[in-house]
């Protein structure tokens, strides 16, 4: 007889009760599952596998976030800001090494000093690389001035996760506070998008006091919000944080599971976006994050932030990849892609499909 799930995969209806269905799904069902992504992934995406160099520009943070390693209120990391220099050079690595794009990532500040940095930075790296290049931001809230300047400098990519969809759960994993609001975060997303910019959010799975009900919302929302590219991983506890010591939360193992069924249900909803291998997978599982790309992930993230400061950037525990040279990782990469027939797209900057159609119907 045919399972509940099979009929769901088959009719491709999704609302709250299927969500809540497919996060449940274990043994034949869950295979199925998988399955079902997997498929829907070489149909629209093909086997092909997008390298985004990963630059953790600065860990400076003005925002205090309960999760977050690299906190404010976290006195015990050395901050830093990696030189003009170190950015350039990590940019032009990935980009003889046909990268294709890179993403450059750092805490929340909105000085002028640092709007400007980053503004002069991205011309800097668009003048080397030409057009052919995705550059992606995720430097947290900024004015709908900023988010244009860095647009107009040559940003085309924007990260911003929304944490969790749900407002009330928001709220218990941040300060009280104006500059830790949902509402305002949810605003960014969408001017973000009008700026013209290809938009990713995503969310963390296992935090504490998460149920599968806000999952399942949480995956409605990003549809909902038509998103281009998506970041999906695992909340992992930071010893320095105020959501070390929680209780209410599921072990390292299932919020792994979780995340890989999260991952396969937004392939399944949302064919053709580009959706990110997190590294936070492989923290967990040491081949998390082949296991995304073999049922729904497409894009790859090799670290090319100098060695000495990666140990810095730890957003949580047993961070991986801290130790490995830019050169390490390439090699690493490629190895670990082809382990599951992925096809590594080299010299391509590998814009979501999803944004491209969107584009064309304006
Ligand atoms: N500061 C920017 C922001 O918050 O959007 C961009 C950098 S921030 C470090 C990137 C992402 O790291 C966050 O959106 C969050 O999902 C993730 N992150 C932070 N702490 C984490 C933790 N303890 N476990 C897993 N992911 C975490
Ligand atoms: Fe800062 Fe981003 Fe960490 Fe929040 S998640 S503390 S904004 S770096």
């Amino acid at each position: 007889m045919e399972s509940i799930v099979s009929k769901i995969l088959q009719h491709q209806k999704f609302s709250i009760p299927e969500i809540l269905i497919l996060l449940n799904a274990e043994n034949e069902d869950e295979r199925l599952l998988y399955q079902k992504a997997r498929e829907i992934k070489l149909l629209n995406t093909g086997d092909k596998v997008y390298l985004r160099g990963l630059i953790e520009f600065s860990n400076v943070c003005d925002k205090d976030c309960f999760y977050c390693g690299i906190r404010k209120s976290n006195k015990r990391i050395k901050r830093y800001f990696l030189s003009d220099e170190e950015v350039i050079k990590a940019s032009r690595f990935a980009f003889s090494n046909k990268y294709g794009s890179i993403v450059l990532l750092s805490g929340e500040m909105k000085s002028e000093k640092f709007v400007e940095r980053i503004e002069r930075l991205v011309k800097q790296i668009r003048q080397i690389t030409g057009d052919e290049f995705g550059i992606t931001l995720s430097c947290g809230e900024q004015s709908k001035t900023t988010y244009l300047r860095w647009f107009k400098a040559g940003a085309t990519r924007y990260l911003l996760r929304i944490e969790t969809a749900n407002e009330n759960l928001y709220n218990k994993i941040h300060p009280n506070d104006r500059s830790h609001d949902f509402q305002s975060r949810v605003n960014s997303l969408a001017v973000l998008k009008k700026i013209g910019y290809q938009v990713g959010t995503g969310i963390m799975v296992g935090l504490p006091g998460q149920t599968l009900l806000h999952l399942a919302e949480d995956i409605l929302f990003m549809k909902k919000l038509d998103i281009d590219m998506c970041g999906i991983g695992p909340f992992i506890e930071h010893h320095e944080t105020p959501l070390f010591h929680h209780n209410n939360i599921w072990d390292l193992d299932s919020r792994f599971d979780l995340t890989l069924k999260v991952l396969a249900i937004i392939r399944i909803m949302m064919k053709n976006i580009n959706i990110a291998a997190s590294t936070a997978l492989q923290s967990i599982d040491k081949f998390g994050r082949e296991k995304a790309i073999q049922l729904a992930a497409n894009v790859f993230m090799p670290n090319l932030t100098p060695v000495h400061y990666r140990e810095d950037y730890s957003l949580y525990d047993n961070k991986s990849c801290v130790k490995e040279s830019p050169d390490d990782c390439q090699i690493c990469t490629t190895a670990r892609i082809e382990m599951v027939n992925g096809n590594i797209a080299f010299g391509e900057p590998g814009d979501s499909t999803h944004y491209i159609l969107r584009k064309s119907k304006v």
